[in-house]
């Protein structure tokens, strides 16, 4: 029997979230849109995702309101993918799964996320512990840890070696 797309006799709504983010990859795509990642190339060479599935999660992330979709050049025409208040929202998710992560399965630090206005690294719970306040998503600055070997093909691992801020479009270097 095939596995189900949704999870039909759950009321729950952790079930209902996960019919649209559950699935395999969505998450990392929610993950580099909130690193600033908005092009299509880009998510492909960071990700090394295979690009029918990649088409696939964009879609579903679209669909529900994740990501929306911006032309930003017509001729070709080009599309790009902006994460959305609603998407914004997952940023607790992810970060909650990081710390998990680091506690649990690897102790590999790729990353930092501080707080922008006073440098300081945030807590498990995306709070400021100097600070002691919630952190907005766009003061997170988002800094190289020293487990990074960023991959020369890849401009959105090499963008992220300078300090960036969440949400803030990351215009790749050209090669
Ligand atoms: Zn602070």
């Amino acid at each position: 029997m095939a596995l189900g797309k949704d999870y039909a006799t759950q009321e729950c709504s952790i079930a209902r979230a996960l019919e649209v983010v559950g699935e395999r990859w969505t998450l990392l795509v929610v993950r580099d849109a909130l690193y600033g990642v908005r092009r299509y190339n880009d998510f492909l060479v960071h990700l090394g995702i295979p690009r029918a599935v990649l088409s696939a999660r964009l879609r579903t992330l679209t669909e529900e309101g994740v990501l929306e979709k911006r032309r930003y050049q017509e001729s070709p025409p080009r599309d790009e993918y902006v994460i959305t208040e609603r998407g914004i929202e997952l940023w607790p998710v992810l970060r909650t799964l990081a710390v998990w992560g680091r506690e649990h399965l690897t102790d590999c630090r790729l990353r930092y996320f501080r707080h922008a206005d006073c440098g300081t690294e945030l807590g498990s719970y995306g709070e400021c512990p100097a600070c002691g306040t919630v952190v907005p998503v766009a003061d997170v600055l988002i800094t190289p840890g020293p487990g990074l070997d960023p991959d020369p093909a890849d401009p959105v691992s090499r963008a992220l070696l300078k300090p960036k801020r969440l949400l803030e479009s990351l215009e790749a270097d050209p090669a």
